[in-house]
């Protein structure tokens, strides 16, 4: 038997012993040596998920070293230290054959379908490896850092739709551990001025020394959209990226941009949310582009781990707590009181 993590329901994750995972024919069974705990984890053991059905082991962001193989695997072997992916698409609807990874109508995912990283052990399904989701993670980079992969890629995949670019005013809403990444990778593609609207005043000072803002505003100082002109000469940013899973900011995040500018709603609503209203007029009359995006493909994750592993975007500081899974409830407390930037369950 191993320790997990597991959903039951809304309010209900309970760590308790489960029977190990074997691996099928092309199956692969790793020892898990951090799993991020995410927003979405949080959003997930709090109100449910539609595609998730329980009992099921939480954690998505998920990185390990593997213990042992079906016989039919070729490729991987004992002791390979690997990041895996969250979300993998079927590789055959006419989404995946346009290269619509994301928006797979079959896609399924760790920790939804399957069994997650929050446990000493997790199986990695055989789709899984043949979908390319498993990344041989590269010496001298750490589990933790690895395991952040995951929540950079789907950074990365937002940042690409959005088109962050050389020269780019970036504004990102949201001072958790997306709008950390979102700060971190928009400097890694060039943007010219990183600025970053936060709610808790000790918090954004923490980030903005921490990520090297070069502006940073709070929310509660009223104004959003005013505050934003009053950095940019009054133009708004090139790029908004909603790094926050609330309807207030998704309208807000409109009025910021700059004309011709870029919104991204990244951060998704909780179920049950009242539809955000979003002023349309903005958008025709300054010729925005408003972005959604979800999760990240296969190739993200292993663009996201080279950027991780070059020092592109350093992830290591962004750490500030581990746990082991035991502890699961404190590293839930630790992200809801807002002290953590990013935790990890290190089982
Ligand atoms: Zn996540
Ligand atoms: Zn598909």
């Amino acid at each position: 038997m191993m320790l997990a993590a597991r959903f039951y329901q809304p309010g209900d994750v309970r760590v308790e012993d489960v029977p190990d995972p074997e691996p099928g024919p092309g199956d692969v069974v790793i020892r898990v040596r951090s799993c991020a705990l995410c927003g979405t984890d949080r959003k997930v053991a709090v109100h449910g998920h539609h595609r998730l059905r329980p009992p099921r082991v939480l954690g998505h962001e998920i990185a390990g070293e593997v213990v042992s193989a079906g016989a039919r695997v070729t490729t991987w072997a004992a002791g390979d230290r690997v990041q895996v992916i969250a979300d993998f698409p079927c590789g055959a609807c006419r989404e995946c054959e346009r290269g619509h990874l994301t928006v797979c109508r079959a896609r399924e995912a760790m920790s939804q379908h399957y069994d997650g990283g929050f446990a000493e052990f997790m199986l990695v399904p055989a789709k899984v490896i043949a979908a390319g989701g498993m990344n041989p993670i590269p010496d001298g980079t750490g589990f933790a850092e690895a395991s952040l992969a995951e929540p950079l890629a789907c950074v990365l995949s937002a940042q690409e739709l959005a088109g962050v670019r050389d020269g780019d005013e970036v504004l990102i809403i949201g001072d958790g551990p997306a709008g950390c990444l979102h700060a971190r990778l928009a400097r890694a593609r060039g943007a010219s001025r990183v600025i970053l609207a936060g709610r808790n005043p000790a918090r954004l000072a923490r980030v903005a020394e921490l990520i090297e803002l070069d502006a940073a505003i709070c929310v509660q100082h009223g104004d959003l959209a005013g505050q934003v002109a009053g950095v940019t000469d009054g133009r708004g940013a090139d790029v908004v990226i909603a790094a926050v899973g609330s309807a207030a900011v998704h309208e807000q995040a409109v009025t910021c941009a700059a004309p011709r500018g870029r919104v991204s709603l990244y951060g998704g609503l909780p179920q049950g949310t009242p539809p955000p209203v979003i002023d349309t007029n903005y958008v025709h009359y300054q010729e925005l582009t408003v972005s959604g995006t979800s999760g990240a493909s296969p190739a993200h994750n292993t663009r996201a781990l080279a950027l991780i592993a070059a020092g592109a975007v350093p992830v290591a500081d962004l750490i500030t707590h581990r746990f082991p899974v035991t502890q699961f409830a404190s590293a839930m407390a630790a992200i809801a009181s807002g002290e953590a930037i990013k935790v990890t369950i290190e089982p």
